[in-house]
């Protein structure tokens, strides 16, 4: 009995067919392998259907997962976390929410809006403690444009991975100890000096790193 004539009805002719479809070897031919682009119905590649694609946003950039360092204390990973979101309680950030204050400039050099990006990167201050921070690691200048530039900066730097989580808690030891002295500025009036800032990230980092690497 052929398996045909165990269908009934027109819905298990075609399923049955597309099954024979699937199983059936691939036809081959001697025309000569050529590159086709399947995400336009032509086939071809044109700048415009890339275009369209984004256009229509089907290449979502993927969403950003910022690494965790459990060499640091989970707080120094919060504080991080945060102000990659841009959730840290910076003046800009307080004026945004109707908050009152007094200024928007930063406490830190009275010059320029005190946003996340400023306080942890572009401020004079920030800069003067990341390029010691860059020396007492051997390592060039720190080249930052955003917090993801200083969250993954590890992932550039030669070397065991070991070396580069330790650098990257260096670097969240860092924002911990700016975010501090600003800390201590806003809300106490205390000036931290560059080099007392600097002592605090070689100590708190030896300390952490030490205690918890093992
Ligand atoms: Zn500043």
């Amino acid at each position: 009995m052929g398996l045909e004539k165990v269908c009934r009805a027109g819905v298990e002719r075609v399923e049955l067919q597309q099954l024979d479809n699937m199983i059936m070897p691939p036809m081959l031919s001697d025309a000569k392998d050529r590159w086709i682009w399947a995400m336009d119905g032509l086939g071809k590649f044109t700048v415009a259907s890339l275009k369209k694609l984004r256009q229509d946003n089907r290449f979502e950039p993927a969403p950003y997962v910022i690494k965790r360092n459990n060499w640091v204390p989970r707080k120094v990973d919060i504080l991080a976390w945060r102000a990659e979101l841009d959730r840290i309680p910076t003046r800009c950030a307080l004026i945004r929410r109707n908050i009152n204050v007094m200024s928007n400039l930063c406490p830190l050099c009275s010059e320029y809006p005190e946003t996340v990006e400023h306080l942890f990167i572009s401020c004079e201050f920030a800069q003067m403690v990341w390029n010691v921070v860059s020396q007492w690691c051997k390592l060039g200048p720190v080249f930052a444009f955003g917090m993801r530039d200083i969250l993954d900066g590890h992932s550039y730097v030669s070397g065991s991975p070991k070396l580069k989580k330790a650098f990257h808690a260096v670097c969240l030891t860092t924002l911990w100890c700016i975010s501090k002295s600003r800390n201590e500025l806003v809300f106490q009036q205390k000036h931290s000096s560059l080099q007392k800032v600097v002592g605090d990230i070689k100590a708190l980092s030896l300390l952490w790193v030490r205690a918890r690497s093992k």
